[in-house]
């Protein structure tokens, strides 16, 4: 007999739908979230930080209804988004994917959409430990399945089913998983987050009333070097937005020409920080006719600490989970966070609630397939996506914007990536045809870097 029948690491959207799906299936479920602390919530919770933009099909692929987000979650109901090259822009007014949900997509306050998710699983009669991080996890494999999670406070708990939702720092991920592999096939390589690092820095500032844009995201791309390496604004309520970014670590200014990108200078010794580069952005944005500190002042009590946070990310190709030992991996774990854009709460959502409801009926064998068809669609596109884009000097992001205005203008509805769209701008044959073959090396879940025929189980 064991303690539980679930045990999840992590309390992010995949482990508090983890523990949701479970408890709402019959099963015993708890959730060991280690716990940070933010201005904006009391008390310790999960590491929240995000830009937290949804986009009208994610709700599908999350498997949220809209109508069941409590109000003061959502921030603001989008009409668009915004790419802005060195030299060219797009203002993008449809995804081009069906969806019920009829508006472009949406901002939320994530530590509320975080909350919200864990009430839901505490109310399924799931527990919550917050504070409580997960040390290690045994897994005894001789008469089928048994965890033994080894907590922070010295305590353990075994359980027949894990989920491993400790998002993409993957500490305890990795350790578990290595030792189901061979040693020339370790997650720990696979995963790294030493390899596939990036950080994300975002202030929360208060706009003036004629700047301000609550309709609409803003991303500069090709404006700072590195691959999924851009500046956004996501606006929030009452003027206060979001200016963030997100960059790979360990770059070195040397290997670029400041002269090509409009966020580096030439006297920069090093790649620099992120407040200098929002700094930057604000400046060359807005910085003849107003005066950043003043205009644009930080505001209290948002984010994790005066008004800023800082978060390691980590995205790479996702991975298949040893299912046979009852162990599922889930969300940023996983890696289904998109190297593309970063997003990731929808994919780490429907994964937890997949591997908990599976776990809870005792057909975890079946979590891989599952989460294949579910969202495969969305991680084949992204991994394709960043494949094409990877390494685009700022002209390639301006073609490629270019592209895209062109491609979205030659159709005023429906799919946006289609090859008559292409067809109609100058290069958009090219581009598309770089993209669906990028997709076709990806067919048949080959975007996964794991698969579960690599485990020795
Ligand atoms: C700046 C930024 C902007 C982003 N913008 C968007 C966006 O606009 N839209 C979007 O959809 N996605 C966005 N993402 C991606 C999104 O945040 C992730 O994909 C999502 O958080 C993954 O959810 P998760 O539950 O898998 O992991 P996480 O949210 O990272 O949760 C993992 C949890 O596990 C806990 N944990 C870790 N180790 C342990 C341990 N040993 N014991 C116990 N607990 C542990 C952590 O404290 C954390 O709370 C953004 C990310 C960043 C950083």
């Amino acid at each position: 007999m064991t303690d539980v029948d679930v045990a999840i690491v992590g309390g992010g959207p995949a482990g508090s739908a983890a523990a949701y799906a479970a408890a709402d299936r019959g099963a015993d479920a708890v959730v060991y979230e280690k716990g940070v602390p933010r201005d904006d919530r009391d008390g310790l919770g999960p590491d929240s930080t995000d830009a937290a933009g949804f986009l009208d099909y994610w709700l599908d692929v999350a498997d949220i209804d809209f109508a069941e987000l409590p109000e003061d979650v959502v921030e603001q109901e989008l009409t668009g988004a915004e790419f802005v090259g060195p030299g060219e822009r797009v203002v993008v007014d449809r995804t081009g994917i069906e969806s019920d949900y009829d508006h472009f997509g949406f901002t939320f306050h994530r530590a509320r959409f975080d909350d919200w998710l864990r009430e839901r699983a505490e109310d399924a009669g799931a527990d919550y430990e917050t504070g409580t991080a997960v040390k290690d996890v045994e897994t005894e494999l001789t008469d089928g399945h048994e965890h033994t999670l080894h907590l922070g406070d010295g305590d353990t708990v075994t359980a027949r089913y894990v989920v491993l939702a400790d998002g993409p720092q993957r500490q305890v991920t990795m350790r578990v998983l290595d030792d189901l592999l061979p040693d020339d096939r370790q997650a720990s390589d696979v995963l790294n987050p030493r390899e596939a690092n990036h950080i994300a820095y975002q202030e929360y500032r208060r706009f003036p009333d004629e700047l301000f844009d609550p309709d609409s995201l803003k991303f500069w791309w090709g404006w700072m070097p590195g691959e999924t390496a851009y500046p956004w604004v996501f606006p929030n309520r009452d003027n206060v937005a979001r200016v963030g970014l997100t960059m790979p670590i360990g770059l070195d200014v040397d290997d670029f020409d400041a002269a090509e990108w409009r966020l580096l200078r030439k006297d920069d010794d090093r790649i620099p920080p992120g407040r200098v580069y929002i700094r930057r952005l604000l400046e060359e944005l807005y910085g003849d006719e107003y005066d950043v500190d003043e205009d644009f002042p930080l505001v209290e009590g948002h984010g994790k600490s005066k008004s800023t946070e800082t978060y390691a990310i980590s995205s790479t190709r996702p991975i298949e989970s040893p299912v046979q030992a009852g162990i599922a991996v889930a969300g940023g774990a996983m890696g289904t966070t998109s190297a593309f854009h970063e997003g990731g709460d929808h994919v780490a959502h429907r994964t937890g609630l997949l591997a908990g409801e599976l776990a809870a009926e005792g057909r975890l064998e079946e979590y891989n397939d599952a989460w294949h068809d579910a969202i495969g669609d969305e991680l084949r596109r992204n991994v394709a996506m960043a494949d094409v884009v990877g390494d685009h000097s700022p002209d390639q992001w301006d073609r490629t914007i270019r592209i895209a205005r062109e491609m979205l203008a030659a159709s005023d509805s429906g799919k946006i990536i289609s090859k008559s769209n292409a067809r109609s701008a100058a290069g958009g044959l090219k581009l598309y045809t770089r993209y669906r073959r990028a997709k076709f090396r990806y067919r048949k879940g080959r975007y996964a870097q794991l698969r579960e025929s690599d485990y020795e189980l």
